[in-house]
């Protein structure tokens, strides 16, 4: 029997687990084009539009689709896929504008198998227990002065986890920052140093919903001996936790039993401790026991190195003007990185296209969330140079001609004014300039527009062509 509903109902509770583990722009990109199309005998069949989409799955999503289906077929559940072929596809390279006049071929996978070796590791079914991403490593985590702290107390909890002072370890920092990749980090190599420890990853929502769920039904006490029984617990995003009392009791109760038991706990938020709004005074006290650090925004180095690793891992090749775009425009969530990567490499494998700057450009305004996108800084450059007949490579060197003074601080000005970029960042833009010169730049131009007729009308007219442009 063809059994569609149920198929889809278990589908959908597969991609609500999935959408736990995964970003959420993977999450668009991987996972919401996908069909699911029967279940028969345990096997649940899914659509997805390419032999390539099946592929990049099968290489980075199989831990979690392996444990979507655990959680909601069993272990004897399997997975298959049917690949949506374009028929006139020779090559394919053009397979992205005909995805959906396709036949279709079935092909069945288990999902796990048919993978290299260091793929086939990363399925381990105790990995898969503690559900950390074996991806986050300290290897791939790359350290900057935004991170010293929190990574180096990180590396001394994975060396002798419940044994340094650093119990709990709390790593605070805004989204996107790399707690969750710290974190998991911290899991991945205590695994990987003692495999008999029992390491428990637990996003907060995460651990809401099972707690709810045991209360339910009746059986709170299986949820808290669960707990109970790990070596390291790490839960991600404590203030999800906020307001919920039981949820925060019970938490309590398996902090305490834990740090008595001198079991390593690790817990992620996304701001300082003593800043966590609707979180109990005991809970927040507690986190004082240990040490609290920071993750800040990573500079353009950092950034640029973090771009570097990630296309490396992922075997893209990028020109450096790509990079050094990506790292000027991508800066103050990373996150936003995994989204400009799965739409690299989606357009360069599905259409063929090079990821050329052109490219990049076109898929960064469609991800990065930056109110002004469209007045951006390239294009600030380009129409102050065009409007005081300078070249941008005169604004950007060392030049001190009054003209290409005056350039030069208006397009900071304008920077500061209209995009959300550091002080820092603009002079990066401008031949390297530290911020104390963009500091300079916009008090001059205030004092210019505050002292100078002709200067103040010259700004208005610009400032009025600015603003048709980002309205
Ligand atoms: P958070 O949990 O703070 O919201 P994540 O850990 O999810 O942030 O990080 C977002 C993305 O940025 C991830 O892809 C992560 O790998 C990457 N990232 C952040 N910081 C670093 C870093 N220092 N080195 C390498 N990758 C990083
Ligand atoms: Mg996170």
């Amino acid at each position: 029997m063809i059994d569609v509903k149920d198929c889809k109902s278990v589908w959908n509770n597969c991609l609500q687990y999935i959408g736990q583990c995964v970003g959420e722009q993977s999450f668009k990109t991987w996972f919401e084009p996908i069909e699911p199309l029967m279940l028969i005998n345990n096997v649940l069949t899914i659509q997805v539009p390419s032999q390539f989409f099946y592929e990049w799955l099968e290489e980075h999503y199989v831990h979690v689709l392996r444990k979507a289906i655990d959680l909601y077929l069993g272990p004897d559940g399997r997975l298959e896929y049917q690949i949506l072929v374009d028929k006139s596809d020779q090559n394919r390279k053009n397979t992205m504008h005909s995805l959906h006049k396709g036949s279709i071929i079935s092909r069945s996978v288990n999902p796990g198998q048919h993978r290299d070796e260091m793929y086939a590791k990363s399925v381990d079914t105790t990995i898969l227990d503690s559900t950390l991403n074996p991806h986050y490593t300290f290897d791939t985590f790359i350290e900057g002065d935004c991170n010293k702290l929190a990574r180096s107390a990180g590396m001394a909890v994975s060396n002798k986890p419940g044994l340094t002072s650093f119990n709990p370890l709390l790593v605070y920092g805004g989204v996107g920052l790399g707690k969750t990749h710290l974190v998991q980090a911290i899991g991945n190599q205590i695994r990987k140093q003692s495999s008999d420890k029992k390491v428990l990853y637990v996003p907060s929502e995460r651990f809401i919903n099972q707690f709810i769920e045991a209360m339910k039904n009746n059986n709170a006490q299986d949820f808290t001996n669960h707990y109970l029984g790990v070596d390291v617990l790490i839960l991600d995003d404590v203030q999800f936790l906020s307001g919920k009392e039981k949820t925060q009791e019970i938490f309590f109760q398996i902090f305490n039993h834990l740090h008595q038991s001198g079991k390593q706990i690790i817990i992620t938020s996304d701001c300082a401790p003593k800043d966590i709004k609707g979180l109990q005074e005991r809970l927040l006290s507690r986190f004082k026991w240990g040490l609290s650090a920071d993750l800040q925004v990573p500079d353009y180095e950092t950034r640029n190195a973090i771009i570097r690793k990630k296309m490396q891992f992922e075997g893209i090749e990028l020109g450096e003007d790509v990079i050094d775009y990506l790292a000027y425009s991508i800066d103050t969530n990373m996150r936003d990185l995994e989204g400009v990567v799965n739409s690299l490499i989606a357009q360069y494998t599905l259409s063929g296209r090079k990821i050329d700057l052109e490219l990049a450009k076109s898929i960064i305004q469609n991800i990065v969330q930056n109110v002004d996108t469209e007045v951006n800084i390239d294009y600030i450059q380009k129409f102050v140079s065009e409007y005081f007949s300078v070249t941008i490579e005169q604004m950007k060197d060392k030049t001190r001609k009054r003209e290409i003074v005056i350039a030069r601080q208006v397009a900071m000005y304008f920077a500061k004014e209209y995009t959300n970029m550091s002080l820092k960042s603009i002079g990066s833009h401008f031949g390297g300039r530290d911020h104390s010169t963009v500091i300079h730049a916009l008090t001059s131009v205030s004092d210019l527009m505050d002292t100078d007729k002709k200067f103040r009308a010259t700004m208005q007219d610009l400032i009025k062509k600015i603003k048709l442009k980002s309205s």
